[in-house]
């Protein structure tokens, strides 16, 4: 079964694509929880972190350096940003395909604020 985020990549439902290459699709959260909440997403499907081998670290790098990237060109690299990733069910993800939170354009205050 599918989850939203695979059918977005497929094009199957719409999303705000800001975003994408061979590896990653980037996408803008339809409920944002600041100025700028983008999602980064592999196109190769793993249901939660732990599910990424120990020899793959670039599914995850890429993530990360891709969302660095868009925050530089959007320009809050100096004023900084948040990336987070969700884990199961105390980590809060309800998504099963994993996925980077960029958070950005406004203080984001404390961790877990
Ligand atoms: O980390 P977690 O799994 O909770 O994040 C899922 C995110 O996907 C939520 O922030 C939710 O708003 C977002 N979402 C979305 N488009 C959908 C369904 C969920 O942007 N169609």
């Amino acid at each position: 079964m599918p989850t939203i985020f695979q059918k977005i990549i497929r094009r199957e439902i719409p999303a705000d694509i800001v975003f994408e290459d061979e590896h990653v699709i980037a996408f803008r959260d339809i409920a944002p929880q600041a100025p700028v909440h983008v999602l980064f997403v592999p196109k190769e499907d793993f249901a939660t972190l732990n599910d990424v081998p120990g020899d793959r670290p670039e599914i995850v790098g890429r993530l990360a350096i891709a969302a660095a990237a868009y925050a530089r060109a959007q320009g809050f690299a100096e004023d900084g940003y948040r990336i987070v990733m969700n884990c199961n069910g105390d980590g809060g993800q309800t998504v099963f395909q994993i996925h980077l939170h960029l958070l950005a354009g406004a203080p984001l205050g404390g961790f877990g604020a």
